[in-house]
């Protein structure tokens, strides 16, 4: 049974594998997604018949009620609270660490095993990494629902006392690995570590949550692989590990397109950043007029153009314009008119947030064009039509130092001859900068809900 098992195991660890693999690009990520389930499926079932398992009932009420309430969140969650879902499950993975971590403990204990020094560290581990997780997810999801305040948090000596918490944990941990009998001290530092969780991402600001949210992803990854050492379960350890790195990987990539670094996030680093606050309030803003077109006069400047780049962001995905922004694509091209996508890598909230919607809707993936492969053809398009993206057309990210978004790479759509901008109104995005490009000579503002405007768009360009 043992070698059915192992060889289960590996099978499993292949379809992880294969299943990141096709996760890497839109065509594949359905079938990497069923693969990586799949994967999943045997690792449980194999587990499930190991012998030490005495009885199965708690397991079946377990599998039902955690099914029942999965399935009700997947269902109902909407696409822009995507994040604050993945970190609140984030947070429950890092929770079973400690607790699976904490039972083992307590089974040696009171059971005929001896502690080896291998088994003590790991479990310290998984209850240190878990409860950070479980504390620091569960503070992370509420500053996304607006539950705990978006705003970066700052408390008196943070960074020391940050510092001395974890030192602490740490001697306490060498001290539970010397002496391996002593419960409480075990429950002590998971007491501190899930005090240390909320004290290292309350704050961060609601801006970088989701950059934190990875990285918490990262950490739930690291503390199932500690559990799968004190657990001697090989699938758990590589399971563990694929997570923790490709949580890494992603955050930063995260970083890299806000031109950001890991330690500046992690430390609160875009102050006056958060949901919805705009930081810009008290500095100077863009002055001047906004031109501002209605969909008659803008579905006549389409009609002559020859090619357009529509540039999707976080607004479209709020107003579920996706459907509207295709049929858009279709009328456009039934003008022999070329039209593509122009998709910034942190646009909307989560990576690949427009990919994802613009499939929904069968945009076919060769027409999303990520920012590097795109952004020399701005100076040769007809019409670039942004809707609902603000932060990641900002071209202050290009020139004003005193910008928090300097340095961010952004789409160069102001460099195209007309620019549509289509929004409700002047707003800040997300990091909460006013945007000089409302202002440019070539940039005309299409006010309105993304789904309506769309729609009034297409059915005018019928008409013409
Ligand atoms: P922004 O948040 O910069 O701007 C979105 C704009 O959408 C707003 O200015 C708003 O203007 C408009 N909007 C809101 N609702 C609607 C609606 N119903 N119809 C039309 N427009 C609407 O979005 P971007 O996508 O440009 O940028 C993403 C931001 O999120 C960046 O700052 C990025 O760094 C940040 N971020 C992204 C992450 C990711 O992984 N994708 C992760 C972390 C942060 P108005 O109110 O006037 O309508």
């Amino acid at each position: 049974m043992e070698v059915v098992s192992y060889l289960v195991y590996l099978i499993a660890s292949v379809c992880f594998i294969f299943g990141i693999k096709k996760l890497s690009s839109p065509k594949t990520a359905r079938q990497g997604n069923q693969l990586a389930a799949l994967g999943m499926l045997l690792a449980i079932i194999v587990t499930l018949l190991d012998q030490r398992i005495l009885t199965f009932e708690y397991i079946i009420i377990g599998v039902v009620i955690g099914s029942l309430i999965g399935a009700v969140f997947a269902i109902k969650v909407p696409m822009t609270g995507m994040p604050q879902m993945v970190g609140l499950l984030n947070g429950f993975g890092g929770g079973a660490s400690t607790l699976v971590a904490l039972a083992e403990y307590d089974r040696i204990l009171t059971g005929t095993d001896v502690f080896d020094i291998q088994t003590t560290i790991t479990i310290v581990l998984s209850v240190l990494i878990g409860a950070v997780t479980f504390t620091g997810s569960l503070i992370a999801f509420g500053k996304l629902q607006g539950i705990v305040t978006g705003k970066v948090v700052k408390y008196p000596l943070q960074h020391p006392l940050n510092v001395l918490i974890f030192l602490a944990i740490i001697v306490a941990g060498v001290y539970v690995v010397i002496n391996p009998a002593e419960m409480d001290i075990l429950l002590g530092i998971t007491f501190i570590s899930l005090v240390l969780g909320v004290l290292l991402v309350l704050p961060i600001g609601g801006a970088d949550m989701p950059v934190a949210i990875s990285l918490l992803n990262s950490y739930s990854g690291l503390a199932a692989s500690m559990t799968g050492f004190v657990l001697q379960n090989n699938m758990l350890i590589i399971a563990g590990a694929l997570v923790g790195a490709s949580g890494i990987i992603l955050t930063i990539i995260m970083c890299k397109g806000m031109n950001r670094s890991l330690m500046n996030v992690v430390l609160g680093g875009w102050a006056s950043a958060g949901v919805g606050g705009p930081a810009a309030a008290e500095g100077a803003h863009p002055k001047g007029d906004v031109k501002s077109v209605d969909a008659e006069e803008l579905a006549m400047i389409l009609d002559s153009a020859s090619n357009v780049i529509i540039v999707p962001g976080y607004g479209m995905a709020v107003a579920q314009a996706q459907h509207a922004v295709r049929d858009l694509m279709n009328i456009l091209e039934k003008k022999d008119i070329k039209v593509r996508f122009g998709i910034h890598p942190v646009a909307g909230r989560m990576p690949g947030h427009m990919n994802v919607l613009l499939a929904e809707a069968q945009v076919e993936y060769d027409k999303l064009i990520a920012m590097e492969d795109i952004n020399d053809d701005f100076p040769n398009t007809d019409v670039v039509i942004v809707i609902g993206a603000n932060d990641v057309v900002n071209p202050a990210a290009r020139h004003d130092q005193n910008s928090p978004i300097y340095g961010m790479p952004i789409l160069n759509v102001d460099y195209a001859k007309t620019v549509v901008i289509n929004k409700r109104s002047l707003n800040v995005g997300y990091a909460g900068i006013d945007n000089e490009l409302f202002f440019y000579p070539n940039t005309l503002m299409y006010f309105g809900d993304a789904k309506d405007a769309i729609s009034k768009l297409n059915n005018e360009l019928k008409e013409v």
